[in-house]
């Protein structure tokens, strides 16, 4: 039986919950910044999963790596050892200059992981007294979709109907320090930031902000915590995008790109110190650190390095920006963005300006519905962006 573009859309309403809203292009196929619709119409992917697919997909090292995997080992559970997850912790621990690593799966778990340490290490080595410890957090962020991540949210929707909510957190606007001087106490464990805000609409925080948080939290004895689930791995033209800053945090968190664009694979890395709280049976994951999920690792991180995706992607994101800005058109009200993570926020939704441009054969998403992220997969070439150029550039005349 062979289904039509339609029949896969009414299945999937039909069978699944309704959590999205996904634009209807059915795909079957995708092969770098390339992919295909069920009914052969190519397009380039310009959203690459929020940043999962930086080595675009289907990358051939990493399916490589994967498929030799899948014949020799794929699961063990934490509760034996195997010979590829040393290598992967070892890995993100010379990667991101940290002295050892907790892997997961998802990001979302993975941010879990780190309030979880920031809570733990808060009680038993800071000494804030039991079940007081609070942790900052910015204005528009987005952490994931657990109950305690959402607690923390300022989007309504996120929470509406989901509460009882995890107390413990503070919420201060994204950019200003003071705001944080002013919401730090003895009880403050950590303060938890993106360097960039993608969710939120690719917000950028003032040059400084993000070392100044750092020196304030060390004044403080308070855990300097970044999430690099979307900016991290070479996405906005650094490795990490703290490195834009010059403020390395306590702890990192890395998910999405780490996973190669084919599995979920998601890390917290710190010091010896905060990630000396942990003892066995504290917290876990059956699936984290499993073989696959450590040989892929370790491929997308050798990929990104090899290839100089970090380079490609500050390059080829000045020099996009700067054809993006060649546009005039009335509804653009600014381009912004660092390497290949992009926005263009629009003066009405942006909804129909994604449709418009996937006729051109370019997917992206709005987000805050007012903005259109632009954010192709690292492997991409300038001669590809030219061509998206001409496409956007259609839309936008
Ligand atoms: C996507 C994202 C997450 C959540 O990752 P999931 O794998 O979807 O759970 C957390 N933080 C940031 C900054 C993200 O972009």
């Amino acid at each position: 039986m062979k289904y039509t573009a339609q029949q896969f859309i009414e299945m999937t309403e039909r069978y699944g919950a309704h959590n999205y809203k996904p634009l209807d292009v059915v795909l079957s196929k995708g092969k770098g910044v390339w992919v295909w619709d069920v009914e052969g119409n190519k397009y380039m992917d310009m959203l690459s999963s929020y940043s999962a697919l930086n080595h675009g997909h289907c990358n051939e090292k990493i399916i490589r790596t994967m498929k030799e995997q899948l014949n020799e080992l794929t699961l063990t559970s934490r509760a034996f050892r195997n010979n590829k997850l040393p290598l992967f912790l070892k890995k993100v621990c010379e990667v991101t200059g940290m002295e050892m690593a907790f892997p997961m799966n998802s990001g979302a778990e993975a941010v879990e992981t780190a309030l979880k340490a920031a809570r733990k290490w808060g009680h038993k080595v800071k000494g804030i007294p039991d079940n007081k410890a609070e942790i900052i957090v910015a204005e528009n962020n987005f952490h994931g979709r657990t109950i305690t991540i959402i607690s923390f949210s300022t989007e309504k929707q996120y929470k509406d109907g989901f509460g009882p909510l995890t107390p413990g957190f503070k919420t201060v606007p994204y950019g200003k320090i003071e705001a944080i001087r002013g919401k730090i106490n003895d009880n403050t464990a950590a303060v938890l930031l993106e360097p960039v805000q993608g969710e939120g609409g690719i917000l950028i925080p003032p040059e400084g902000y993000l070392r100044e948080v750092k020196q304030l939290c060390k004044e403080k004895n308070v855990l300097f915590m970044l999430d690099e689930i979307q900016s991290g791995l070479g996405r906005t033209g650094k490795l990490f995008a703290w490195e834009w800053d010059g403020a390395k945090p306590d702890v990192i968190i890395l998910g999405k790109a780490l996973g190669g664009g084919v599995y979920p694979v998601s890390v917290i890395a710190t010091s010896r110190d905060i990630m000396g709280v942990f003892t066995p049976g504290d917290h876990g994951s059956t699936f984290g650190g499993n073989p696959v999920a450590a040989v892929v690792g370790v491929a997308a991180l050798d990929y990104i390095l090899e290839e100089n995706l970090t380079e490609r992607a500050n390059k080829l994101g000045n020099y996009f920006m700067d054809k993006l800005r060649t546009l005039k058109h009335p509804a653009i009200k600014e381009i912004r963005g660092k390497g290949l993570l992009i926005g263009m926020e629009l003066k009405e939704p942006a909804r129909e300006y994604a449709e418009k441009l996937q006729k051109e054969g370019i997917l992206c998403k709005e987000t805050h519905s007012m903005i259109i992220r632009f954010a192709p997969p690292l492997v991409i070439t300038k001669e590809e962006l030219d061509w998206a150029f001409e496409r956007i550039k259609k839309v936008f005349s």
